[in-house]
């Protein structure tokens, strides 16, 4: 059996995972992504990455990265990490000597959910990542679609609002200016400072700066009315998002993966009442992995129905 190696270029972090043919995560590791240098970052992933191959005897590996990739070997650039056109594929691949396969982040955790995960069993599937922004992937009748120039399936970024919230794309009002884990801080921070009398301010010790996307819901837990509030909030919009999109692609299914997910099940419990009828959404099940299984699944993806493609 060929044991294969995802990596999972986050914003924050980078994860590198050994993943078995059956899909089971054999080893995992993850370090602080370096911004200051595209170079240093490709640097410390094959360091992890060259003992693991032998240790495992590893010959494919698959690189899932946030921005815009070109020809599945360069990324031309990406909000959080400063690619320039970079050949990531070519230059992991000469230090290394492996065969290198790359993809967006997003993506990878549809494929992910769809060989691993929630979609195993479904046609039509949207995967949203709920992290500083939102991405997300499309699977119709279990192909993803890519779009032109492998440009769809920014999720993030359709309107709610056209006199909206500035987004960092240029537009207006963006989907992830109101649900992405930067958009609940941001919510939550703000009526932490309005409510000063409020547990949530109490548990943040009067500093907003301490709230990060789990103080709300710990403060909620504990009874805050006001982190409930933001919660409430936060999951209308959610929950406006979500029946936009389903009101277009009408999926089996929505899965849901990033940040704010790993609070589990009480993000469902209180987003169902505000789903249309038929709107299924379930929470990934691959504990924050899907993005990482995903990316070590690239090359099984593409030859899944992509067989006379030589540019796999
Ligand atoms: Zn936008």
């Amino acid at each position: 059996m060929n044991n294969l190696i995802g990596v999972d270029i986050g914003g924050t972090n980078v994860d590198i995972g050994v993943v078995s043919e059956d899909y089971k995560v054999l080893e995992y590791t993850k370090f602080k992504t370096n911004k200051a240098s595209v170079s240093a970052m490709l640097g410390d992933i094959c360091n992890t990455i060259i003992p693991l191959a032998k240790q495992y005897g590893c010959e494919i590996i698959g690189i899932g990265s946030p921005g815009r990739t070109v020809d599945n070997r360069r990324i031309l650039r990406a909000g959080n990490i400063p690619y320039d056109n970079t050949p990531v594929a070519d230059i992991i691949e000469s230090r290394t000597g492996k065969r290198v396969y790359l993809d967006n982040d997003a993506s990878c955790a549809l494929y992910g959910e769809k060989f691993a995960g929630a979609g195993r069993d479904v046609s039509n599937m949207i995967v949203i990542t709920i992290g500083t922004g939102i991405g997300g992937g499309i699977m119709i009748d279990r192909k993803t679609y890519h779009g032109t120039n492998n440009r769809a399936g920014e999720l993030g970024h359709f309107i709610m609002d056209i006199n909206g919230r500035a987004c960092s794309c240029g537009l207006h009002g963006c989907f992830e200016q109101y649900a992405s884990v930067k958009a609940f801080v941001i919510l939550a921070r703000k009526a932490a400072v309005e409510n000063k009398g409020s547990l949530l301010f109490e548990m943040a010790q009067g500093k907003p700066e301490n709230i990060g996307g789990r103080l709300p819901f710990r403060a909620m837990y504990l009874g805050c009315e006001i982190s409930k509030k933001v919660i409430d909030e936060y999951i209308y919009y959610l929950a406006c998002g979500i029946n936009s999109l389903a009101k277009i692609f009408q999926p089996d299914l929505f899965v849901l993966t990033g940040g704010l997910i790993n609070e589990g099940s009480i993000i469902t419990d209180l987003l169902s009442p505000r789903l249309l009828e038929g709107v299924n959404v379930k929470i990934s099940p691959l504990n924050g992995k899907a993005g990482l299984i995903g990316a070590a699944l690239i090359k099984k993806e593409r030859e899944s129905y992509c067989l006379s493609c030589e540019k796999v």
